[in-house]
């Protein structure tokens, strides 16, 4: 699933600014101070990262299964939501500046960053890392790419999540701890990033589980992303 791209609900006739080649998808752990107190983490003095694979992407027009089954040991883990801001760039950054960051970004979108929690509190407490809580198939739902124009500077993007239509998430790009740009600085001294690849930017408080049967929607400005859990 390298190279997909969720199916189009945007009634926008240019989707040149697109880039359908997803490489990486780079998350950001504990962005909102908020959302670190209510896992009881504390508030990182510098982003933390980590990575999906491209291969765990899918699109809003598929349902999210409520659990994930280990065929192998005969375990089920629920999956837990975190809707987050998502921004794709359209041009390689290393070492990056302020201003090459600004100029970077391509496209926007909604996401839900699922987590197997459970799974994630046992890696954490053996000190192991995260991938096998944050990358199965289906971990990474995005929507439709929209053009970044009407974003101005990042600075106060909000954003909401309901589930079974009642606001359980409220994301503002202003109460970031680390704002957009700033984390793709951060990100690019850390590795290269390449056109294409996508940013997970942090997930305000109001995480939860999903349940069987949920309706996900995500709302931006005038945008709308759908699906549901089954
Ligand atoms: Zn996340």
């Amino acid at each position: 699933m390298t190279t997909t791209q969720p199916s189009s609900t945007d009634l926008s006739s240019d989707n040149s600014f697109i880039n359908p080649y997803i490489g990486k998808v780079v998350c950001v752990g504990r962005n909102y101070a908020a959302h670190a107190a209510e896992l009881g983490n504390e508030v990182p003095t510098r982003p933390i990262l980590f990575i999906k694979p491209a291969s765990s992407i899918v699109g809003f027009d598929e349902a999210i299964p409520a659990m994930f089954v280990d065929k192998r040991r005969g375990k089920s883990y629920p999956l837990h939501y975190e809707a987050e801001l998502c921004v794709q760039i359209g041009t390689d950054l290393k070492d990056a500046t302020l201003d090459e960051a600004k100029a970077a970004i391509s496209a926007v979108t909604l996401g839900l960053d699922l987590t197997l929690r459970d799974l994630q509190n046992e890696l954490k407490d053996k000190g192991h890392p995260w991938e096998r809580a944050k990358c199965f198939d289906g971990a990474t739902v995005l929507g439709e790419w929209i053009t970044p124009k009407t974003f101005g500077d990042f600075s106060s993007v909000k954003y909401q999540l309901f589930i079974n239509n009642s606001l359980t998430q409220e994301g503002d790009t202003a109460l970031m701890l680390f704002p957009v740009y700033e984390l793709l600085v951060e990100i690019s001294h850390a590795f290269s990033l390449e056109a294409g690849d996508v940013i997970m930017t942090g997930t305000p408080s109001g995480v939860g589980v999903l349940n069987a049967g949920d309706d996900v929607k995500l709302t931006l400005g005038g945008h709308t992303w759908e699906t549901w859990v089954e």
